[in-house]
């Protein structure tokens, strides 16, 4: 039988796999999501678990201690990999590593790769190097590593590739890096540089791009993401660079939601609120960090509004749409945070009613200037968290229940995360919606039946009058 070009006379490697695991939040993911498309790009394999890969990535979170110590435990586990498979390359990426730095080196030995929060656009070069060395070198060779936790200029326009899953609906698109605003819990202006934004040209062909692939729903990221532009775009007509930008998506055809986190309240003025007011496309949700409701703890967290302006900037945002959604982030247990504090706190997200709410503990940052200040009991820390965790639950509980028995909008993004037999979807106000449906359900935007509720979800039915001519 004859051969095809003498080929397989010559082995041949098959090309490596990878594995990123992403700790943190929606920037994380999106990075992990640039980082996996440059590696696809170049012939890698995505591995389904680390054991299977020859390249073990972790993308960590910084924001709070507890996300640094499970990155460290989890790669440290990993140890038994590198001790059978020396060959495996092992890499931090991201905020913890932009922190730690060389460092890492010290706490884990068998780390190779550490690449800060402005070198994603590197990682894959650093990879195809370590992959080299490794397959090349002899077992009595000495180790090598690489660490790249510079600045770059330019580095936020390189996070603009996706890798779309089949029938995804639903895309994030990072619109700039860094924070200017240094407030005094917060490591994310050392681990993530001063504020760079994109250009509007540039966002809008990532977007419009993501479109004609299928997405129809856009989420625009940001560290303070109605800030977008300040350094670099002038307002024009009374519109800040933000909002040019959302007029600039809100434009593309095809596209049927637009959605921003997270907005600082500074910042949050008329041409925002009147953009909320006047684009459809622009979904009834606000995620709107409140931190806390006493202005002597906001002003020691650096946070430059008061409890009353944030006030009056929620009943603001809850005129420009019926049944906006608002959601927020507090901390309790800051430094110095008296009873007296925590309860101006409680009874703000008590009088609010917020639609849902992220609440953290107060956990020390190292070079951070609360580190400095005085702490506070954990124990009463934990008994503040499960106080405002109750009342949020409850104003959660009640915003959902107010929703059954109504039809609703949902876009269906695939299956439960908590029952895979069933699909999920969200509502224009970022509600979870869980139903029972098929594949071709996945992708579509369609009403919904909601027949119960609880405080994290609805659940229901389609309605057979969709909008979606999948169901026509
Ligand atoms: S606004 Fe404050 S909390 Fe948010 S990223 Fe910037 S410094 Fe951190």
């Amino acid at each position: 039988m004859a051969r095809l070009g003498g080929l397989c006379h010559f082995p041949v490697r098959p090309m490596p796999k990878f594995f990123i695991k992403t700790y943190g939040c929606q920037m994380n993911e999106r990075d992990s999501e640039q980082v996996a498309v440059s590696l696809l790009e170049r012939g890698y394999e995505r591995a389904a678990r680390e054991t299977e890969a020859d390249v073990v990535l972790l993308n960590t979170c910084s924001v709070r201690d507890m996300a640094e110590q499970k990155a460290l435990g989890k790669m440290g586990m990993l140890g038994h990999i590198a001790k059978r498979r020396p060959e495996v390359v092992f890499g931090f990426l991201g905020c913890m590593a932009q922190a730690r730095g060389n460092a890492l080196f010290a706490d884990v030995p068998h780390l190779d790769l550490v690449v800060g929060t402005q070198k994603f656009h590197r990682v894959a070069d650093y990879i195809e190097e370590l992959v080299e060395k490794k397959r090349a070198r002899r077992m009595d060779d000495p180790r090598f590593s690489i660490c790249d936790t510079e600045e770059e200029i330019g580095s936020a326009e390189t996070i603009r590739d996706h890798q779309l899953k089949e029938r995804q609906a639903t895309a994030f698109v990072s619109i700039m890096q860094g924070c200017n605003m240094h407030c005094t819990f917060c490591i994310v202006p050392r681990t993530r540089g001063a504020e760079r934004s994109r250009s509007i040209a540039e966002i809008v062909r990532e977007a419009t791009g993501l479109v004609e692939r299928g997405v129809k729903e856009i989420t625009l990221l940001g560290q303070i993401v109605n800030l977008y532009g300040r350094h670099e775009f002038p307002s024009v007509n009374g519109k800040s660079p933000f909002v040019q930008l959302l007029e600039a998506v809100h434009e593309i055809d095809g596209l049927e939601r637009l959605r921003f986190t997270s907005p600082h309240p500074i910042g949050f003025r008329d041409d925002l609120l009147q953009a909320l007011t006047d684009w459809p496309k622009l979904v009834e949700h606000v995620h709107l960090p409140l931190q806390s409701g006493s202005n002597r703890i906001l002003k020691a967290m650096h946070r430059p509004y008061t409890a009353e302006k944030y006030r009056a900037l929620i009943e603001r945002i809850r005129e420009t749409r019926d049944e906006i959604a608002i959601t927020t982030d507090v901390i309790v247990g800051f430094p110095g945070e008296e009873e007296d504090d925590y309860r101006q706190t409680r009874d703000l997200v008590e009088e609010i009613q917020f639609d849902n709410a992220f609440i953290f503990r107060y956990s020390t940052r190292s070079d951070t200037p609360a580190a400095t200040m005085p702490q506070i009991d954990e124990r009463v820390k934990e008994e503040r968290n499960q106080d405002l965790l109750s009342v949020v639950d409850a104003s959660a509980h009640r915003a959902n229940e107010r929703l059954v028995g109504r039809d609703l909008e949902i876009l269906c993004e695939g299956p439960s995360r908590t029952n895979a037999a069933r699909l999920m979807g969200r509502t224009r106000t970022n509600k979870i919606v869980v139903f029972e449906g098929t594949r071709e359900h996945v992708g579509q935007i369609f009403d919904i039946h909601v027949a119960q509720a609880n405080g994290f979800s609805l659940y229901g039915t389609p309605v057979m009058q969709t909008s979606s001519p999948a169901f026509a």
